[in-house]
């Protein structure tokens, strides 16, 4: 197996840097040890910002493993890469797929200073604008991203910025503003809207400039708060229903796969959950076109119900008597405070009504990534 990346590791990848419950339990699965990982920090609590100026705090189960945590892309990818060195995988950095040709029987890739690659399938891992799918003319022009969003690390933040934090400012609905807590004092904060929504892509400029001395977000982030090091934005895309997920031997996965969550624009456990389904296609051993069928199903099953309900829960948001409302009744009793909380971060359940095949017993009880520690 060789993992080929152009990037080299460490490095940076513009993201809010949460991981949900998916893809922390993913991570679990796959041997990924968070201790080493120094800027790891999980998350406590869930604070919700309606557009009426109304807070919700949603507290997360404790004692039941973690269903919420933030570590920098800088940290987790590498430590995810270490993974699959240990794992026996030959791993080459810094050098780029520049070009793909399929046949009945496989690909050749063509790696930058490499040359020519012979592989049974290719897993094209290669993010949102993926060279691969564009090198094979699957691109086109909706390939954009169904949503953009801004990202900037920010220190010095008061105690506020220890839990979770998302506001649906008026403005930018369905999207929202976040800060997400960091350890030593520092929060990754950002904001996403919805291409072709109400902020042009254009117009976003002038939210950056004021977004941090908004007051509710001030007093979050306390007087002190300090911008560190420059602002990064990425596309995101979301629309897993209709993306190319497969092409002869090729498997499209994450967000070469558009497999982005339509609701809340996370897709690190999506970009998990497509490889891990991508690596059982593979392990079937049969020939590329029966691996093609089966990758597609499994991401058909997992994945596309969750999407579907995910868009129609954007349109309520698109709102703001949608999303007032909906901050509302989730935090209206103790019980559905805890329940919110949990359907938030666990992509799973958010889609029960949807999926009949996952109304089990203890299906909102599971408990959360790595409790036996
Ligand atoms: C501002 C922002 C905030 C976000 N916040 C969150 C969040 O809080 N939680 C969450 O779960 N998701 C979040 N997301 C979404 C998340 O970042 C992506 O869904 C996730 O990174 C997708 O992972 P991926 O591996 O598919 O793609 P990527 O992380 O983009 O990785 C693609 C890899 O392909 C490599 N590559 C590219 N081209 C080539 C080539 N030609 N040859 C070889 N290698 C190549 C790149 O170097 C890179 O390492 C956010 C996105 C944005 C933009």
């Amino acid at each position: 197996m060789l993992l080929v990346d152009k990037a080299t590791f460490p490095r940076d990848k513009c993201c809010g840097d949460g991981l949900t419950t998916l893809a922390l339990r993913l991570g679990e699965q796959l041997g990924l040890d968070p201790t080493p990982i120094g800027s790891w920090q999980p998350v406590g609590a869930a604070v919700i910002h309606s557009p009426s100026g109304r807070s919700v705090r949603f507290p997360l189960p404790r004692g039941e493993g973690r269903y919420a945590a933030v570590v920098p892309r800088r940290d987790y990818d590498a430590a995810l890469l270490r993974l699959t060195r240990a794992a026996g995988t030959e791993v080459i950095e810094g050098q780029a797929a520049t070009g793909i040709e399929v046949d009945d029987t496989g690909a050749t890739v063509i790696i930058d200073e490499i040359g020519r690659i012979r592989a049974t399938t290719v897993v094209a891992a290669d993010g949102m604008w993926s060279p691969i799918r564009r090198t094979l003319g699957l691109s086109t022009s909706d390939d954009r991203g169904q949503w953009h969003a801004f990202r900037q690390y920010v220190s010095n933040v008061g105690p506020e910025a220890a839990d979770l934090h998302v506001w649906f400012e008026g403005d930018l609905l369905p999207g929202y503003a976040w800060s997400f807590p960091l350890p030593d004092g520092r929060a990754n904060v950002g904001f996403g809207i919805l291409r072709g929504g109400p902020v042009a892509v254009g117009a976003t400029g002038r939210i950056w400039d004021e977004l941090m001395d908004r007051p509710s977000i001030r007093s979050v982030l306390g007087d002190h708060a300090l911008p560190e090091d420059r602002r990064t934005a990425w596309p995101i895309p979301a629309k897993v229903d209709r993306a190319v997920l497969t092409h002869g031997p090729v498997l499209f996965v994450g967000d070469a796969a558009a497999a982005t969550d339509a609701l809340t624009g996370e897709g690190i456990g999506q970009a998990l959950l497509t490889g891990v389904l991508a690596g059982q296609a593979v392990l079937s051993g049969l020939p590329p076109v029966d691996v093609a069928e089966i990758y597609r199903r499994s991401v058909r099953r997992e994945l596309v119900a969750d999407h579907r309900m995910s868009m129609v829960l954007q349109a309520v948001l698109a709102r703001q008597a949608g999303a007032r409302a909906a901050v509302r009744l989730a935090g209206a009793t103790q019980w559905t405070r805890k329940n919110f909380a949990r359907w938030m971060f666990e992509d799973y359940p958010r889609a029960l009504l949807a999926t009949p095949r996952r109304w089990s017993r203890g299906v909102m009880s599971a408990p959360g990534a790595y409790a036996a520690r």
